[in-house]
């Protein structure tokens, strides 16, 4: 299978200089091939990547800070873009603004790059212009180089090798039968439908009190000066500490899920509400200025210190299923919270607060996320068995209830209770 590896660099000056100069021609390819394709599109016409890639040969003889970078890697990024056009639109894609894009560049060919391991702590690769560059080899490789990505992340530079590690999706899960049900929330990150839970604190009181002072002092500096660079340099490190925090705890959070259970049913999250930016609104009593509408609010700070991590969790258990067989599937995120999982009655009044569900029907107590995480179980049962990706179609049956009765209508509450089981489909 496809797996990743990521280690960090640790590049000379020189080396650390030219990096920043490739990701730097890279990041112009992009923005000057999508204008490009913006103004052939403005005129009805096409251009697609081998127009783009001869243009680009010839601009390599023209400009030396074109000539001086891998021209595998501007090619390749002529490629990602016709991908990005061909999945997203022209008029879709991003520029790539310096400011918003660090510097991230890819050697496709894998096969070609040499790999030497230097001692027990360090390993260097062989990258075309760079020369060998040194990395800190924190765990094996375990597999074959299939092309590398080179990026930086604040002060430091990473090497990202895609592997292929040789291993094949297992036939079935280690624990056959088993799911779980998993809410996501505020109070605790995942609940479980077995009851328990995966909490961590990524960002502390202290520090996000911390992150605002940054925040504010980064506001007060002026445009393009040194300490407004400083500014944004700080809010990005307590950034990035609580982002590595939540990524670990997602890695950890995937592994156990999937190593224990053979199905994990996910909430469908309205990631594009939670996402998306707020629309402006003009202030009709000011031409060309803007009401408040809580954009800032929904930007920035609030995305990289408070949030939760919730589809990060999801993406890594994605990727640790294809090696257990663990089955992944999302349900609709309708009334799991105000349904009984006892009696299967609906009811908001049921929703006692946050913490506690009290079932207005049958009585039923228990934790509201405990309730919904089992509901939101009962619902990915109840979802047909979809083969799995690498799973040829047909070696394995969906299972189809034959031979039941269909529950006459008024029968929906009892076939619950007794079945302990909740229908909810
Ligand atoms: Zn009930």
């Amino acid at each position: 299978m496809l797996t990743g590896r990521k280690y960090r660099l640790d590049l000379t000056p020189g080396q650390d200089d030219l990096a920043e100069r490739i990701g730097g021609a890279c990041r112009s390819v992009w923005n000057t091939g999508l204008e490009q394709r913006r103004i052939y599109r403005r005129r009805g016409g096409w251009i697609g990547y081998h127009d783009q890639a001869r243009q680009l040969v010839e601009a390599k003889g023209e400009f030396e800070w074109l000539a001086e970078v891998p021209g595998h890697c501007l090619q390749q990024t002529l490629i990602d873009l016709d991908q990005a056009c061909a999945e997203h639109g022209t008029w879709k894609v991003r520029w790539k603004s310096k400011v918003n894009n660090p510097p991230s560049f890819r050697f496709p060919e894998g096969g070609k790059i040499a790999i030497e391991r230097l001692n027990r702590r360090w390993a260097r690769a062989k990258l075309p212009k760079l020369g060998w560059v040194r990395f800190r080899i924190t765990r094996p490789l375990g597999g074959t180089v299939k092309n590398a990505t080179v990026s930086r992340d604040g002060k430091h530079w990473y090497i990202s090798f895609l592997v292929e590690d040789g291993i094949t999706p297992p036939v079935r899960h280690a624990h056959p039968g088993s799911g779980v049900g998993i809410d996501r929330g505020v109070v605790k990150v995942v609940t479980r439908s077995d009851g328990r839970f995966h909490h961590q604190v990524f960002a502390r009181d202290r520090e996000v009190e911390h992150a605002k002072k940054l925040q504010r002092d980064f506001a007060r500096t002026t445009k393009g000066s040194a300490r407004r660079k400083r500014a944004a340099g700080r809010v990005a490190d307590l950034a990035r500490k609580v982002r590595r925090r939540r990524e670990d705890f997602a890695a950890k959070t995937a592994h156990s899920l999937a190593i224990g259970f053979e199905l994990v049913v996910f909430e469908a999250l309205a990631t594009k509400n939670m996402t998306a930016g707020v629309e402006p609104r003009p202030d009709p009593e000011r031409s060309g200025a803007f009401l408040l509408n809580g954009a800032a609010s929904k930007s920035g700070l609030n995305r990289s210190i408070l949030d939760k991590g919730w589809h990060r969790i999801e993406v890594a258990i994605r990727s640790k299923a294809r090696y257990t067989g663990t089955r992944v599937i999302t349900v609709s995120p309708a009334y799991t919270s105000q349904t009984c999982n006892v009696c299967t009655v609906v009811d908001r009044k049921s929703r006692k607060s946050q913490a506690v569900f009290w079932c207005t029907s049958c009585g039923h107590t228990e934790d509201a996320d405990v309730n919904a995480a089992k509901n939101i179980l009962t619902a990915g049962r109840a979802e047909p068995a979809q083969p799995r990706p690498g799973v040829r179609a047909g070696a394995r049956k969906p299972r189809t209830r034959v031979g039941r009765k269909a529950p006459p209508s008024n029968s929906h509450r009892a076939d619950g209770a007794r079945t302990g089981r909740n229908p909810l489909i």
